[in-house]
């Protein structure tokens, strides 16, 4: 007999509904997962607005996971029923060129567990042993959940590759833009601006560590940098919004010579951007795509208690609350950050 889970899909824009899901045997190396907790990404929440550029409806949602490991393939000899675990949610082909020399991020057939039918908000999850990572003894399972996206944000800040004393700017107030904020302090930036729009996250921004906050709604966030950084503007700056806008700005906010990332996931994949200031300013702009090799040094710094990770978990809700989960995160000027679903705690 199959065995079943329910498993929480994105069926129309704005809409969570709970299918029942087979729970296929385990493959010889792969294992079986109690979830403990799922976070909301924001790429759930473009899927949610049925707005992911690449994402069609109905999908199951959901892949910041983390559980305790309760079965294991007869293969299985990285982990153990017990472990505490943290998913890596990314599949990859390991034949392309990019997989063979290890940038799997890179891989030409990537994809992840959701998009292959398997989303994170359900109480059993299987993943291969390769890509589930033991817990540090302190971390709890929220913290667990939450080393995906900031594995993104130690990529990000990788990517930027800042020096000692950099200035940086960030712009977006969402769960990334605050993980790269509480990144790029450990990387060695001086001074760190975030902008925004939400005055309760840019508040809490102020909290973490940034130098300081503009609301872009009110002040021009590029006079705002320039003003703060004697005209000449940051030598790195992030995009963690996905809109033309704040593409722009970034480019707009670098000092001559600086470098931008771009992190944030955009609806409406062209847009136009200023040709003419990468070479009149002789700047750069570099993509960054999710992580390779990162939720080790991720769980290096949990471990060490370099990041908090759960600080910006502002509201939990039950296994069956998904749709007020993704309800609450969607309210204009929402109160929440990060938000999390407690599956089996
Ligand atoms: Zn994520
Ligand atoms: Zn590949």
């Amino acid at each position: 007999m199959t065995r079943t889970r329910p498993m929480a899909f994105v069926t129309a824009p704005g809409k969570i509904e709970f299918r029942d899901e087979p729970l296929p045997p385990l493959n010889p190396t792969e294992v079986l997962i109690s979830v403990k907790v799922t976070t909301i990404c924001g790429s759930d929440l473009h899927i949610f607005k049925g707005k992911h550029p690449s994402v069609e409806l109905p999908i199951p949602v959901g892949h910041e996971i983390a559980g305790e490991i309760i079965e294991v393939g007869a293969e299985v000899t990285m982990v153990e029923p017990g472990d505490r675990v943290a998913v890596e949610p990314v599949l990859v082909c390991d034949a392309c060129a990019f997989c063979q020399r290890g940038d799997y991020h890179l891989c030409n057939n990537i994809s992840f567990q959701y998009r292959r039918g398997q989303g994170g908000f359900t109480p059993w999850f299987i993943a291969d042993q390769r890509w589930v990572h033991r817990l540090p003894e302190s971390a709890s399972y929220l913290e667990g959940a939450l080393v995906e996206p900031m594995s993104v944000c130690v990529h990000a800040v990788r990517r930027a590759a800042p020096t000692l004393g950099d200035r940086a700017a960030i712009f977006g107030d969402g769960a990334i833009a605050q993980y790269i904020l509480q990144a790029a302090q450990l990387a060695g930036i001086s001074s760190v601006y975030l902008a925004g729009i939400n005055d309760l996250r840019l508040a809490k921004a102020l909290e973490w560590g940034a130098t300081g906050v503009v609301n872009s709604l009110q002040t021009d966030p590029v006079v705002f940098i320039q003003e703060h950084t004697g005209g000449l503007g940051v030598e790195r700056s992030f995009e963690a919004v996905g809109i033309r806008q704040t593409l722009v700005q970034a480019l707009q906010a670098l000092k001559k010579g600086g470098t931008s990332v771009l992190v944030g996931l955009f609806e409406q994949p062209e847009v136009t951007i200023p040709a003419n200031i990468f070479v009149h300013k002789e700047i750069g702009l570099l993509g960054s795509q999710g992580y390779a090799w990162d939720f080790q040094r991720t769980l290096e710094l949990v471990g060490n208690g370099r990041v908090q990770l759960d600080a910006i978990v502002t509201h939990q809700f039950g296994f069956g609350e998904v749709q007020q989960a993704f309800d609450l995160l969607m309210q204009p000027n929402t109160p929440a950050i990060k938000v999390a679903v407690m599956i089996d705690e």
